[in-house]
């Protein structure tokens, strides 16, 4: 049956890199038979030039009735002093919110090739691959109750609540472990079970998930621990699975291993794998409209895309030895050039994907 993909391409250098991933899925359709229509939406702050909010009930319907998402960046200047609930970032959470996108995928990979880009030791990082499963929808950021409070002293007092059910934990930790089965089977959960109630549970929650994945090995790590260990050990890690602030920052920490942001994908997955697929990289607005933005992190993450809900694996294999073959032949966008190599610009550089992808 055709799948439905939204492609929304947002703001700034969205516009410039989502044509590119355009691209490469319409070669995938008519080249190597993958069944998709694709209808483009409005999110950020063009949505709100075009409507008055930054994500239209027509955008939020259109993509709740697709399959997959693929989104560019929102978010710039022009869009920075309107109120916060109509900021282009609030599209952003709106969508994630109302498609219930509970897990954050986001992979840190760094291409050899790059390895120069990092600013750690070359054989610390070289050849980098490790996933972070991110819980996105529960923990701090969302624990009620939630606040700034006056004492009877006077003075103000903050205070947010770190909560997670059973249930909430038990999904995400089955994401992670389905993951892992599909790379190295190794999962490290990371928590702060020495000192808070709750990650203690969700230690106890992923040991007993994972009774069901005999073949996946478990380890447990506390974050302050993780966090020294990714720049310290980088490699000896398979998948992560941990919650949505510890999962924020060491997401954050691993992505900068690479060294490269125009390099890297994510996806957002809901409870039956349906996604929204995205750079982790914003608008950019100091590079917009200038043929200079790095399509490869928005490509990358329409290989995510047919890893994770198309279901097309060998299809995301061919994008990602495409990617690997363009850098091999030393093509690179501004950001991740080096002397020697060829300076080439985002159209271009779909190009040469697309080239390496029919080989
Ligand atoms: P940014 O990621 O947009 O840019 C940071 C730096 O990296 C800039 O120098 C930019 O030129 C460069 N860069 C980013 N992506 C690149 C690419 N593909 N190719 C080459 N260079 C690239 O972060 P920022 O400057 O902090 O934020 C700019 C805007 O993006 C803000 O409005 C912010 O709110 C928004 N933002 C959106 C998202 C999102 O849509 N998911 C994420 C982060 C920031």
């Amino acid at each position: 049956m055709t799948k439905k993909i939204a492609v929304l391409p947002g703001d700034g250098i969205g516009q410039e890199i989502v044509a590119e991933a355009v691209k490469v899925l319409n070669v995938l359709k008519s080249d190597f038979g993958l069944d998709v229509e694709m209808e483009e939406g409005l999110v950020g702050g063009t949505a709100y030039d075009a409507t008055g909010t930054p994500l239209p009930d027509t955008t939020l319907d259109l993509c709740k009735a697709s399959d997959a998402v693929l989104l560019g960046a929102v978010g710039g200047y022009k869009w920075e002093s309107l109120p916060i609930e109509v900021r282009p970032e609030k599209g952003l959470l709106g969508l994630r919110a109302g498609m219930e996108l509970f897990a954050n995928l986001r992979p840190a990979i760094l291409y050899p090739q790059l390895a120069d880009a990092s600013t750690l030791k070359p054989e610390v990082v070289s050849g980098l691959d490790i996933m972070i499963v991110r819980e996105l929808t529960g923990g701090i950021y969302f624990g009620q109750p939630r606040g700034v409070r006056a004492l009877d002293n006077g003075e103000r007092q903050g205070y947010n609540t770190l909560v997670y059910s059973e249930s909430e934990v038990s999904r995400i930790g089955k994401v992670a472990f389905d993951i892992a089965m599909k790379r190295d089977k190794r999962v490290c959960s990371v928590d702060k079970a020495n000192v808070l109630e709750c990650t203690e549970m969700w230690r106890e929650v992923m040991i007993e998930e994972g009774r069901a994945f005999p073949d996946v090995e478990l380890s447990h790590m506390y974050v302050d621990n993780a966090a020294m260990q990714l720049v310290r050990a980088p490699k000896q890690f398979d998948v992560m699975v941990t919650t949505n602030m510890f999962g924020d920052i060491l997401s954050d920490c691993a992505a900068m291993l690479t060294g490269s942001i125009g390099m890297l994908p994510s996806a957002s997955l809901d409870a039956n794998s349906k996604g929204m697929y995205e750079p982790i990289h914003g608008s950019a607005p100091d590079i917009a409209g200038q043929n200079l933005a790095n399509p490869l992190a928005t490509i990358l993450s329409v290989a995510m895309m047919l890893r994770y809900t198309l279901d097309e694996p060998a299809m995301a294999d061919r994008i990602e030895s495409a990617v690997n073959a363009v850098l091999d032949q030393g093509k690179r966008t501004a950001d991740i050039w080096t002397e020697g190599c060829e300076k080439i610009g985002t159209d271009v550089m779909g190009d040469a994907v697309i080239a390496a992808m029919r080989g």
